[in-house]
Formats: structure tokens, sequence, C-alpha cells
């Protein structure tokens, strides 16, 4: 066992883990970054569409209109004075990421582009507008390699490819954690005065994903069997367009740029689910209409995907309907904008986008909901806002909450940069201030005998035939659509994969160096429980509401349900119970400040409402 002492460990090297890291080594933390990929390979960089900010370079824009987006769009499960820090640092935090020498795409004034994306709207509601600003379709791509370079030249220390496994509590504050060195199997401990979490998110849950294999959750399952609860879990995003089967996503950004959804019947569907906005309603919307679509015998060859077309033809016929004649495109524009897109597309499917439609179908692609924290990324413990001391979370493992029930498009990247940014700030006073917890003597032993649990185990079952059955259960029972019958199968079919992966686990490698065999089996417990948080906590919410839609409870309801969901777990490994918790409140303040200045109620902006499109 390795004893690394660092004031500061960042868990992840994602966006939110570099901006963080950069931020705390500014602030004068000596900050060691510790990832299970190299940096530049998380799941960031295959971010596409763009980030969200209102800089008005293409129409006018204000922070308050992205505010308003941001409620709205999470279904009013959002945190009001949250979603306001988002929106107006997003602006500070693009212009910063341009200074580090971000390649944004430009206008022909040589500003940064901006394009349109779903639920991004003027004046409240009033007309879309162009806010993501991208670099072509590689926006996270960018932002990993900028942020990287800027955390080398700022002397942070990076331990990569060391996987984390388990958090180190001393006297109810965070003393470190522990990690394996995956090249050669050894523990490492990493002793800190804080630690922050920036470990990713869970799509691996569900068979259909965008995400990529390595987003198994761990950091959010370590902190949750450590006693942090998860919050709002039932809240897990489908994005209607990826690839057919595959999940690989085709970015909302091709819908930006004019692309629509095409059923079987040649019809532009979203034109009667949300006549207004159309394919660019919000993106639990236009699952939800694929899903319709399918199930009224309009998916495309009966096996429940759609057409997304983004040929010029198609896209020009329908601005000319709308009057946009200046927006027309060619072959040329859409090479330009959605290269990757249409690599992706001729690569893995032999198909091209500029001359045929893509097949598209919902997929598993982002976590609403995790480990707790307010605004400044200190991680908080109970309704009451509790702070843990010495404990952060960024990026999409924490729940700030900004997206609420639901994240708008290109409002993650500005999450992992301006939550992860004000964290790096938050731990570079904190270990100031903090004195050096002491290590328990053997901080190791708990999580070794884990792992030489499944490394000696002699049972018949492989984790790669578990995490099929549970990918499949969760797509079936926990998915797009739920009803208490769907979801209590979910939880017992959990139960049962559980108990096998406890009892009838084996692998084949028994070895040390690079032994991915036992670190997969491992994750697939970090999945289980998060899937089976998610179950249970979509179960508890007898409402719908964003992407938590259920069938036998079809309505919002504000009476009963404006609060946040917490979930905790009883640390057993084995067999573990929960508990739910629904007192934290959703903060509803720019609506109480609307009311407190006498604005009467037909023009109150923040007052929850049902969403017409
Ligand atoms: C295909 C795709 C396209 C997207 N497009 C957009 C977009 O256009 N705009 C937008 O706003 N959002 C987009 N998103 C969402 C957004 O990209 C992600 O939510 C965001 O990048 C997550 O960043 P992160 O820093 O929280 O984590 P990640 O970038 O996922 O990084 C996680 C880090 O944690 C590390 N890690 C994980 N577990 C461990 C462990 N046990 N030990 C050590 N290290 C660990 C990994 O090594 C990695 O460095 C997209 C997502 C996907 C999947």
């Amino acid at each position: 066992m390795k004893i690394h002492k660092h004031e500061a460990i960042i868990v992840g090297a994602g966006g939110a883990g570099l901006m963080a890291a950069l931020y705390a080594s500014k602030g004068g933390a000596d900050v060691a970054v510790v990832s299970k990929l190299y940096p530049t390979r998380s799941h960031t960089g295959a971010a596409q569409g763009g980030i969200g900010a209102a800089l008005g370079n293409l129409d006018e824009d204000q922070p308050i209109y992205h505010t308003y987006d941001t409620i709205k769009g999470g279904d009013y499960l959002t945190d009001q004075a949250a979603a306001k820090v988002l929106a107006e640092n997003a602006i500070e935090a693009v212009i910063e990421l341009e200074h580090m020498g971000l390649p944004f795409d430009r206008t022909d004034e040589k500003r940064i582009s901006q394009r349109r994306f779903g639920g991004h709207t003027r004046n409240f509601g009033e007309e879309l507008v162009r806010r993501a600003c991208h670099a072509a379709d590689r926006t996270g791509h960018m932002i990993l390699q900028t942020l990287y370079q800027q955390c080398i030249k700022n002397e942070v220390n990076f331990f990569d490819e060391f996987q984390v496994v388990d958090m180190i509590v001393v006297d109810g504050a965070v003393a470190g954690v522990v990690a394996i060195e995956m090249g050669t199997g050894e523990y490492h401990v990493f002793h800190g005065k804080a630690v922050l979490f920036a470990s990713g998110g869970w799509g691996r849950c569900w068979s259909v994903t965008s995400n990529a294999h390595s987003m198994t959750g761990d950091g959010a399952a370590i902190a949750l069997r450590r006693g942090i609860p998860m919050q709002d879990m039932e809240f897990f995003q489908f994005h209607p367009t990826g690839i057919y089967r595959m999940g690989i996503l085709i970015t909302e950004g091709v819908r930006g740029e004019g692309g629509v959804l095409i059923n079987s019947q040649g019809e532009r569907f979203m034109e009667k689910y949300a006549p207004s906005v159309k394919d660019l309603a919000s993106r639990d919307v236009v699952s939800r209409a694929i899903y319709l679509e399918t199930r009224a015998g309009r998916s495309i060859k009966d096996r429940g995907y759609v057409h997304l077309d983004i040929r010029p033809k198609t896209v020009n016929r329908f601005f000319a309907e709308e009057g946009r004649k200046d927006d027309f495109i060619d072959d040329g524009y859409v090479e330009r904008k959605l290269p990757d897109i249409l690599d992706f597309c001729r690569t893995y499917l032999g198909v091209d986008p500029v001359h045929e439609p893509m097949p598209v179908q919902p997929t598993a692609h982002y976590a609403m909901g995790g480990i707790p924290t307010n605004v400044d990324a200190e991680v908080i413990i109970d309704a009451a806002g509790t702070v843990m001391p010495g404990l952060y979370a960024a990026g999409e493992t924490a729940c700030v909450s900004v997206h609420g029930a639901n994240r708008l498009g290109t409002n993650s990247l500005v999450d992992l940069i301006v939550f992860g940014r004000r964290g790096g700030m938050q731990v570079a006073d904190f270990v100031k201030q903090a004195d050096w917890k002491p290590l328990p003597a053997d901080p190791t032993e708990e999580i070794r005998a884990e792992f030489e649990r499944i490394r000696n185990g002699t049972g018949k079952t492989r984790a790669g035939e578990l995490r099929a059955k549970m990918q499949e259960s969760m797509m079936d029972n926990v998915g797009v659509f739920r009803t208490e019958e769907t979801m209590q199968q979910g939880i017992d079919e959990l139960a049962e994969l559980r108990e096998r992966f406890h009892n009838d686990i084996a692998i084949d490698d028994k070895g040390k160096i690079f032994n991915t065999d036992l670190l997969e089996a491992w994750e697939l417990g970090c999945l289980l429980d998060l899937a089976d948080v998610t179950a249970r906590s979509a179960i508890s919410r007898k409402e719908s509401r964003g992407a938590h839609s259920r069938e036998d409870f079809k309505k919002r309801d504000d009476e009963n349900w404006m609060v946040h969901t917490l979930a905790y777990h009883d640390g057993n490994l084995q067999t573990p119970t929960y508990t739910m918790n629904f007192e934290r409140k959703v903060d509803l303040s720019l609506w109480e400040e609307e009311k407190a200045n006498g604005v009467p109620e037909d023009k109150q902006k923040f007052r929850p409402k049902e969403r017409v499109y």
C-alpha cells in the first residue's frame, strides 16, 4: 500500500474535474487528479453540440432568459437560485475558455458562433434563440484539450489509470480516497484535506445508451455506500436521437441546424406534439413522442425507430414553409457544421446523412440526479443542507440541482465549467484553513476484502451476463415510460441479480496487471446500486415530471411533489436497505421574489406552469 499526500484530491479528469483542478491549483492548493481514464479520453470529449451561454452574438439574449429556460426545461424541479448562478456565470466561463485558446466556430464578425438547441428561447419562451456556442460538432473534445493543457501548465499532479474504489471518512469528514493502480493492481491511498468527485454519469445501467463503457457511476456509488444520499435519481434523461440499436449519439445540433424527425408515414410528427418549437422541444417530450409514434405503428419498418433527416432538400422545404429562406443550407454547410456526425453514420451505419435519413431511437443519456451539492459544490447530506466537511462534487455525478427533472441541451457543459470552477475555488479556500485528519490504520481493509471476494469467487456467473440482464431490465422497466408494475418488476429483477453478484460470481483473470475483468466486475456492483436507487426513487415518486413519466400518474403534482428525493443506502454491500426522504423542498426563490414584488399572477415568469409548446 502506497500513501500519497495532496491537499486536494480530484476524482475524475473530465470537464468538471479539470476545471476544479485548475481553479484549486490557481488558488494555491497542492492538487492531485486521480482518473481511471487518461484525461482526454473522458466522456466530456464526446460532447458534440455545444455549450450554452447568453452571449447574444447572433440573436438578442440575456442570462435571465437562459435561467427561465433552464427552470422550465427542468419541469420546475430545478432550484431557481442555482439556475440563475448557472446562467449568469456561463457567459464569463465561455469567454474564459475562449481566452484559454478554445477554437470556437466564428460568426462573420469573428465572434463566437452560436446555434439553436432544444428549449433555448428568447424573452421567456417567445421564440427560439441561438445560444449554443460550438466548435463544429466536437465542442467537448476541445474543452478537454484546452483544460488539460491549462492544468499541465499549472503543475497539477495527474495519476492516470488509477481507479478510485473507496472514500476514507474519519469522524464525519472526508480524509482521502483509496485507488487501485490499474497497471500493477496495487492499492494506493490518497490522503487529502478535501476530495472532489467529478467522476461522471452511469448511462451503462441501460442497454441502449450514448454513454462510454467507462460511465459506471463509480464515484456516486462510493459516496452512496459511505452514507451520502443520492438526490433525484428517478430523473434520467433519454436523448431522442441515438443511432438505432447502437445508442451512439446524434447531437441535437442536427435539429438545431434544421434537421427534422420523420415517421413511417413521411410525417414530421413533432408538429403534432409541440406545434411551436416542433423538433426542438425538450428531450423528454421528443423521446416520448418517438415512443408514442412507435406504439401507434408509425415507426420505420415497425422496428421502434424513426428517421432524422438533415438532407438539405428536406430541411430547405420546411424552412421555405416557415418563411426562413435566409437559413437555407447546402451539402457543404452540413459537412462543415457536423463533420463527426457524418463520419459516425458513414462508418457505423453505412448511411450518408447528406443523401439519406438517419435511423434513430431514444438512448439513455444523462443523469440529472446524483450527489447533492450546494452552488459551491459542497456535498450536502440531508434535507436541511448540512455540508460534509471536505467533500465536494461537480459535473454529471453531482446534483446542484440546475437540471431539475430534465436537462436542457448544452447545459451540462455549462454545469461542468461553472460548478467545476466554483468547486475548485472553494476547495482552495477550504484546504488553507483545514487540518489534516489522521488516517485509519489500514484504510484499504474493507475494500480489499470486497475485491478479494470477487477475485476468489468460485461461482458460475460472469459479470457480463449480469450486466446485460440489468441493462435490459432497466430499459424495459425503468425507461422512458414507467408504471408501478414495471418498476416493481425492475426492483425484483435487480434483487435477483444482486444475489447472484454476491453469491455466484466468478472472474477468469486472477492476475494483477490491468485486470479489467476484476475492475469491471466491481463496476457492475456500482451500476447495480445506482440502478436500484433509480428504480426505488422512481417508484416512490407518484407523479409525472420531466424525464420521469408514469402511465399510472400522468400529471405533474406540484402540491405534493415540489420536493427533491434523497435516497440513502445503509452501507451493507450484500443486502442493502434504502431509506427515502422527501423533505428537501425545491428552491423557488425567483418566483417568491416576483410574488413579494407584487407581480400579478399572469405576469409571473417563474411560477410553475403547465408546459405548452
Ligand atoms: C455522446 C455525448 C454527447 C454529449 N453532448 C453534450 C453537449 O453537446 N453539450 C452538453 O452540454 N452536454 C453534452 N453531453 C453531456 C456531457 O458531455 C457530460 O454530462 C459531461 O461531459 C460529463 O462531464 P464530467 O466531467 O462530469 O465527467 P466525464 O467527462 O464523464 O469524466 C468522468 C471522469 O471520471 C473519471 N472516473 C470515473 N470513475 C472513476 C474512478 N472510479 N476512479 C477514478 N476516476 C474515475 C474518468 O476517468 C473521467 O476522467 C454529452 C454526453 C454524451 C455521452
